[in-house]
């Protein structure tokens, strides 16, 4: 693992990837490239790359797991064995079965689970490689590979981080920031703003939490429009065409 560096951000407020405090990691998502799954999608986020697949809605069993007046929403993360420097030993840890649990959570008000009663929607976010923020990031993947597997959702969720480095608020957080900084703060939330998850790693007070808030609320906007980008090239394209051929 790298050292500490001496300072985060420069006098001029710029951080040691050149993003400004308020700026996250350029996003390229792809829709659909997993032909056996029902929707997936993969993203690459800084140096973070993560493959969401969904296979669902199908039938659960075992039975006793079924939910009589709505769909279970599974969802797993899952970390690479070759993901970070050191390998990662495969299975689950408890590191990411909190994860997958919070995960899925985020999810709860935008899944609209009464449209299938006793079926199970599986969501897998696989991080190939890791770079800090990975569960955010699998959080934005796996939205969009639930759109793409025609899921009936009431809008879409993102997720970004904020942290705190040299005394100050920084939004999506590096590697070294998100190793040797004060405070580490994911958060999830959906288009109107309602925050589906939310943990913290480390000290804020409740001025910078507050502040944190409205900062990955930006950045939630910037990947909501990217998201929205990805959308509309895959689903959009093809309506048009639709209509133009009528
Ligand atoms: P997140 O990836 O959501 O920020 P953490 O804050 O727990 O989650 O982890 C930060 C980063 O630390 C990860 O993105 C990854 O690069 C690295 N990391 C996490 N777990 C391990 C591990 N078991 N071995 C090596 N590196 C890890």
């Amino acid at each position: 693992m790298s050292d500490k560096p001496e300072k985060f951000i420069d006098e001029n407020g710029i951080r040691l990837d050149g993003r400004r405090v308020d700026e996250i990691r350029p996003m390229t998502v792809e829709m659909g490239v997993l032909s056996r799954a029902d929707g997936s999608c993969y993203l690459e986020w800084g140096n973070n790359k993560v493959l969401a697949a969904v296979y669902g809605p199908r039938e659960l069993h075992p039975r006793r797991l079924q939910r009589p007046g709505e769909a279970l929403v599974r969802y797993r993360y899952n970390m690479a064995a070759f993901s970070v420097e050191d390998r990662i030993r495969p299975g689950p840890s408890r590191r990411s079965t909190e994860i997958s649990k919070v995960s899925g959570e985020a999810f709860e008000p935008v899944v609209m689970k009464q449209f299938y009663p006793s079926a199970v929607i599986d969501v897998f976010a696989e991080v190939l490689q890791a770079d800090a923020g990975t569960r955010t990031a699998a959080i934005n993947a796996a939205t969009l590979a639930l759109v793409d597997a025609g899921i009936p959702m009431k809008g879409l969720v993102a997720a970004c981080a904020v942290g705190k480095v040299d005394g100050q608020l920084v939004i999506d957080l590096n590697k070294p920031e998100d190793n040797y900084g004060d405070a580490d703060l994911p958060i999830a939330m959906t288009e109107d703003g309602e925050i589906t998850l939310l943990q913290m790693d480390g000290n804020l007070t409740v001025e910078e939490i507050n502040k944190g808030v409205e900062m990955v609320k930006a950045g939630c906007e910037q990947i909501f429009a990217i998201q929205k980008a990805a959308l509309l090239e895959k689903f959009g394209t093809a309506e048009e065409d639709e209509v133009l051929e009528d």
